[in-house]
């Protein structure tokens, strides 16, 4: 048995078996051949092998998350089946005499650099199909099973690092855990891990280097930072008793669906799910959350290979709506930028991302971009509790534009004869610029929610994915605790109400003290609603605020640079 330690970032126990992912284009090397017809039937059953991979996947698609989405995978296998790229191998093969491995590597590079210097951007987009087709040709050339996401039975994730887009493409149920080197505990990709409620463990320099791992048995401990590989049998024991105890207390936990958010003194607050995509719904519903606090719409984005069109998103948010039957869904517009990229999406590189052209930046600088969104949420708002909700204002001439440009999307609608509702219109409240002045903002939306995750990286000048930052990175900082009580003081003298929907929402140590600050609402993983209900009905505020009352907010203890 080998024992790795790193830091847990979604906690849990998952047993089972390894699976590396690599993320690395192939390397193809051109080999020249004498039996041609060889070569060519090597890439027809590649070919084969690749049509039967994406027809599971079609297949998949279509019953996880909708024929919509599935139409990505039909398209790859008319690609597949293309006369001009599959001309353009075979006259390689054979004009070069060279094995097919090279033939289909050239093919794609020529095809998809053709694609990606069209004038229209639908075709320009395409450019991302060849390369994943190729990808795949290539795999199935090479006998390696494919990507993960094909994998047949659940398996723990390791890798270098693994990007939101990757994590959010994978088959959330074929995944038990994810191990990487790299990452720190504020990345999308931890949230999204916690969001799912899959352990994972972050910051094992060289693990790759260190053995092996394909197929071999692992038991990752997210909630220890414990990674073991071919555990004895005491380990596996021990881990597997840890695993069943956590499993008595969710059960445990499980008497509290149905019950209110009610302290002993009577106050109530508002306990909602933060979900990245429809296959999150089943567990804020299965928790018992009182609606959806935040929706990551540019997850929507970042699991496909080009802008999903209005058509496509109305669905989504609809069904969103109607699953959660009248409970509030808040839907934030697209969030894309800094850590998130959408390949199809070419952003230029920028010196300081998390501080450059993202979010409501982007969505500004690209109104047909937006309004395309909003269309569609304002659509979808007709068939249930959808709020809207604007990511990284700074300023109220920005809020001002956002309504304007939303009420011309209203008009529209209306000149159109289109059905749409008139949702909830409320901003983040995660730079330091908007918490100063949220007694300004306050006045021109309807609700505030704190995104506590960009609101610390910001107040305290520490970026969020630096492994090594994490003694700067203090959620608990005065200045971050400070502003949030400062929004919600300025959220009420204007009459709206003010949650949080950053990961500090499900810290358990701090729920007293949101409580005392009169927050009115959390937004949290599917699986911390229960835990936090069950403080919230333990709690009385009033008796908390008198013991409290004299305490000022004292200087966090001062962690070193590097430790986390
Ligand atoms: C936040 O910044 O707190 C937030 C909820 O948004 P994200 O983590 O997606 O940036
Ligand atoms: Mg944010």
């Amino acid at each position: 048995m080998r024992c790795y330690k790193g830091s847990g970032v979604s906690g849990g126990i998952a047993v089972g078996k390894i699976r590396v992912y690599r993320r690395e284009k192939q390397q193809v090397k051109r080999r020249h051949t004498e039996d041609v017809q060889a070569e060519l039937l090597r890439y027809e059953a590649a070919k084969e092998e690749a049509a039967r991979q994406l027809e599971m996947l079609c297949q998949k698609a279509c019953r996880k998350i909708g024929k919509m989405q599935a139409a990505i995978f039909e398209a790859h296998q008319m690609m597949l089946a293309d006369e001009d790229y599959n001309g353009s191998v075979i006259h390689i093969v054979q004009s070069q005499m060279v094995n097919a491995e090279y033939a289909v590597a050239r093919t794609g590079d020529n095809f998809s650099r053709m694609f990606a210097l069209m004038d229209d951007e639908y075709m320009r987009a395409r450019a991302a199909d060849v390369t994943d087709v190729t990808e795949r040709l290539l795999e199935a050339l090479s006998g390696q099973k494919g990507s993960q996401t094909d994998a047949e039975e659940a398996v723990i994730i390791v890798s270098d690092d693994l990007t939101p887009s990757e994590t959010v493409q994978m088959e959330k149920n074929q995944i038990l855990a994810f191990v990487t080197e790299q990452g720190s505990v504020h990345s999308h990709t931890a949230i999204l891990a916690r969001t799912m409620a899959i352990p994972a463990l972050t910051g094992i320099p060289d693990l790759l280097a260190a053995e092996a791992f394909d197929g071999k048995t692992g038991i990752v401990d997210g909630t220890n930072g414990m990674f073991y590989v071919d555990p004895d049998e005491e380990t596996l024991r021990r881990m597997l008793a840890a695993q069943q105890e956590e499993a008595g207390k969710r059960e445990l936990l499980s008497a509290l669906k149905g019950k209110e958010n009610l302290t002993r003194d009577g106050r109530r607050i508002l306990l909602y799910a933060n979900a990245g995509g429809i296959g999150d719904i089943a567990a804020v519903l299965s928790n018992d959350a009182g609606g959806i606090g935040l929706f990551r719409s540019e997850f929507l984005y970042l699991e496909r290979d080009c802008f999903p069109t209005e058509e496509e998103q109305f669905q989504i948010y609809k069904q969103v709506a109607e699953m959660m039957a009248g409970k509030r869904v808040i839907i934030r517009t697209l969030d894309i930028g800094a850590d998130k990229q959408c390949d199809y999406f070419q952003q230029e590189k920028e010196e300081n991302p998390a501080l450059g052209l993202r979010a409501i930046r982007l969505c500004l600088m690209h109104p047909e971009i937006f309004r395309t969104q909003l269309r569609a949420l304002f659509r979808a708002s007709a068939f249930g509790k959808i709020a809207v909700m604007y990511p990284m204002i700074t300023g109220v001439s920005e809020v001002r534009r956002i309504r304007e440009i939303a009420e011309q999307v209203k008009t529209e609608l209306r000149e159109q004869g289109v059905l749409f509702g008139e949702p909830e219109q409320g901003i983040m409240i995660e730079t330091p610029a908007a918490a100063l002045i949220s007694d300004l903002l306050a006045p021109e939306v309807d609700f505030f929610s704190i995104g506590t995750n960009d609101l610390t990286q910001y107040a305290l000048a520490a970026d969020r994915q630096h492994p090594k930052l994490g003694g700067y990175y203090d959620p608990h900082h005065p200045a971050v605790l400070r502003m949030i009580s400062m929004v919600v003081e300025n959220a009420h003298k204007a009459g709206i109400w003010a949650g949080i929907c950053g990961e500090l929402a499900a810290d358990l140590s701090l729920t007293r003290e949101f409580l005392a600050m009169g927050v009115d609402e959390l937004s949290v993983p599917p699986g911390s609603i229960l835990p936090i209900r069950r403080l919230i009905r333990e709690m009385n505020v009033e008796e908390y605020q008198t013991r409290t009352a004299s305490q000022i907010p004292g200087e966090p203890a001062f962690a070193p640079a590097g430790s986390s």
